[in-house]
């Protein structure tokens, strides 16, 4: 994901609207590793700025997402999470207290796959479950 600066840019170059509420928007979800739901990054920015809407909160990270400077990923515990990492990179999620951390697989493309009878894939997500340390 772009810099808090640059993402100011390219969403007026987008014709998209920059307020406050979007620039903390930007700067709450650079560089971070929490892979936060809309829920959580809406809680962590009303504290900074009272009154701010889980709509613009969604409206924002959905303008990000197609503009290509998020990710959605899906780990099976219900809401959506972002992740502002759009690296090639997969997923570790901690069955018991549900933390997701980046993890970097080595040969993922190199994968011997049965029964795509012409199907194409362009993409790979691989999830790994478990414990984290904390909760091991
Ligand atoms: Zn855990
Ligand atoms: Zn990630």
């Amino acid at each position: 994901m772009k810099s808090p600066t640059e993402l100011t840019e390219a969403f007026r170059a987008n014709g998209l609207k920059v307020t406050p509420q979007r620039q903390l928007l930007f700067r709450l979800m650079h560089g971070n590793t929490m892979h936060p739901t809309a829920d959580a990054l809406f809680s962590e920015a009303s504290v900074q700025m009272p009154g701010i809407s889980l709509r613009t909160v969604y409206q924002t990270l959905t303008d990000l997402a197609s503009m290509g400077e998020l990710r959605l990923i899906d780990v099976g515990a219900g809401a959506v999470r972002f992740d502002p990492n759009v690296d090639d990179h997969h997923h570790v999620v901690c069955q018991a207290c549900g933390d997701v951390r980046d993890v970097y697989v080595a040969g993922s493309h190199e994968l011997r796959i049965d029964g795509l009878n012409g199907f194409s894939v362009d993409s790979t997500s691989i999830l790994f479950h478990g414990s984290c340390a904390r909760c091991a």
